[in-house]
């Protein structure tokens, strides 16, 4: 069966947004029999073809063209800025970032004079016209850089690229309360940021020591309170489950300390133990480690406290205050999800910059040199940091809008996609409706001759729809290098 070319892939991007799914505010079922039966490991769907379908043939000559067919859309999109910035003062053990660690403040020095080049060669390859609509600086520990060194870096990116005003912009930044002082998140709202995320995982003692992140409940408060006195929009807290020796009544006695500084986002991450892949997490011993029952059991008292206290379930990990942007995103069928998570920019070309980052421009997805060394030592040769990336198939762009409108909506309905495929949509997915088979039986979804809806059972299991989807994990699956579902 032939896909009807559409000429520009951009519009498998973004076509008209998925209608929002009904019951807005209704939690997830919680099946404990069920979500053991199909917890296995999968994609998380921050990208589709996830990483794992990255080449290095696909070069920096390969991200420029893809760039350039952007620049001719009739319509080009608006931009998002990626910025990683890789250092850590110390390491805790359930990382799986793409981290450096050290404490020696010279490596932030040079890698801001690489990561300013990187900035400019990134500007010269878009359009001026093309505004800035979302910026994240992530990490690593962003604060690792000093304030003198952050407002440098805030300017080279405003004399490259133009902002969206305040009022319309997503500007924020992982902020590590042990790093940052009130004055400091005073001094970052005057750069620019308008949303802070702030990495909590547990404020039980015994969790934190086992994890090597030590950090107050205090200083956590004072930096939730620092960004209200200097009306940042949004305050954003994660938490992880799964962690050693969590219990579910420490991790609600966090939970409750949380929503009681009223935070407009929480994501509660699934802790992945994937010791043969992240060196220090051999430091975790395995007997600390929470059952698979006591891991529900959390999750089931967190979705109950979270909903209970008015917090809207986005999907996957994520909750939001009902007037927050991320629940409006959702509601109004704009919401989408990139590298960060869920986002409500997710009509933007996102450009990646700094070591690791990934950019996803058009039909393709570009990553940046993994390591430090190859990283400057490429911004120094002259041209761009890729060294990896893919160019997306028109079935890959479909498949990659169908995983969206399912994680993003809950919903899918045929029609959109019937022009592009040129046949019926089961036609074309007829081995994919074969395995849907028995979620529908499960009551995980409903198929009707409108499309596909996720149904308040399949909700928590909304990632192992998306691997039905999914064409590289069927023909290669490669569980182990994935997190479990639950
Ligand atoms: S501060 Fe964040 S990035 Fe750094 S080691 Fe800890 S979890 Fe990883």
């Amino acid at each position: 069966m032939m896909l009807r070319s559409s000429g520009r892939s951009r519009r498998l991007n973004s076509d008209a947004p998925a209608a929002a799914n009904s019951t807005p505010d209704a939690e997830p079922l919680f099946d404990a029999d069920l979500l053991g039966r199909y917890d296995r490991r999968g994609p998380r769907y921050t990208s589709y073809p996830t990483a794992l379908q990255f080449h290095d043939g696909f070069t920096g000559r390969d991200y420029r063209d893809c760039v350039a067919d952007t620049n001719a859309d009739p319509i080009p999109a608006p931009l998002s800025l990626y910025v990683h910035i890789p250092f850590c003062a110390k390491a805790c053990l359930y990382c799986a970032c793409t981290r450096v660690i050290t404490r020696n403040r010279a490596h932030a020095a040079e890698y801001l004079e690489r990561l300013v080049v990187e900035i400019a060669r990134q500007a010269e390859l878009f359009d001026t016209d093309r505004v800035v609509e979302q910026l994240h600086l992530g990490g690593g520990t962003p604060t690792f850089l000093s304030m003198e060194q952050m407002d440098h870096l805030m300017e080279s990116i405003r004399q490259h690229f133009t902002l969206t005003p305040d009022g319309e912009g997503e500007y924020s930044i992982e902020v590590d309360p042990r790093t940052v002082s009130g004055e400091a998140v005073r001094r970052l709202r005057q750069f620019g940021f308008n949303r802070l995320s702030l990495g909590v995982q547990d404020f039980d003692p015994a969790v934190q020591a086992a994890v090597n992140r030590v950090q107050s409940e205090q200083e956590t408060l004072e930096i939730i309170s620092a960004a209200r006195e200097n009306r940042f929009r949004s305050v954003s807290i994660d938490l992880i489950y799964g962690l050693p020796r969590q219990t579910t009544a420490g991790f609600m006695q966090t939970l409750d300390r949380v929503l009681a500084a009223q935070p407009d986002r929480v994501s509660m991450y699934n802790y992945a133990h994937l010791p043969r892949q992240f060196k220090l997490q051999r430091l975790i011993r395995e007997e600390d480690l929470p059952g698979a029952s006591e891991k529900l059991r959390i999750l089931q008292s967190s979705i109950e406290r979270l909903t209970g206290a008015g917090y809207r379930y986005i999907g996957m990990d994520h909750f939001a205050k009902a007037d927050d942007d991320l629940s409006r995103a959702q509601l109004e069928g704009t919401l989408s999800r990139n590298f960060q998570g869920y986002s409500t920019h997710g009509d933007c070309d996102l450009i990646g910059l700094g070591m690791s980052s990934i950019s996803a421009a058009g039909a393709c997805y570009s990553q940046n040199a993994k390591d430090l060394d190859s990283y400057l030592a490429l911004v120094d040769a002259g041209g761009l940091a890729t060294v990896r990336g893919v160019r997306l198939s028109e079935d890959d762009l479909i498949r990659r809008r169908i995983i969206r409108d399912l994680i993003c909506h809950f919903t899918l309905d045929y029609g959109g996609f019937e022009n592009s495929l040129q046949v019926d949509f089961w036609r074309y997915f007829a081995q994919e409706r074969e395995l849907l088979r028995g979620m529908e039986a499960d009551g995980l979804v409903e198929i009707d001759a409108a499309g596909i809806r996720v149904t308040m059972r399949g909700r928590l299991l909304v990632r192992n729809i998306c691997m039905v989807f999914d064409r590289y994990l069927r023909e290669a699956p490669g569980h182990g290098r994935y997190s479990r579902a639950i």
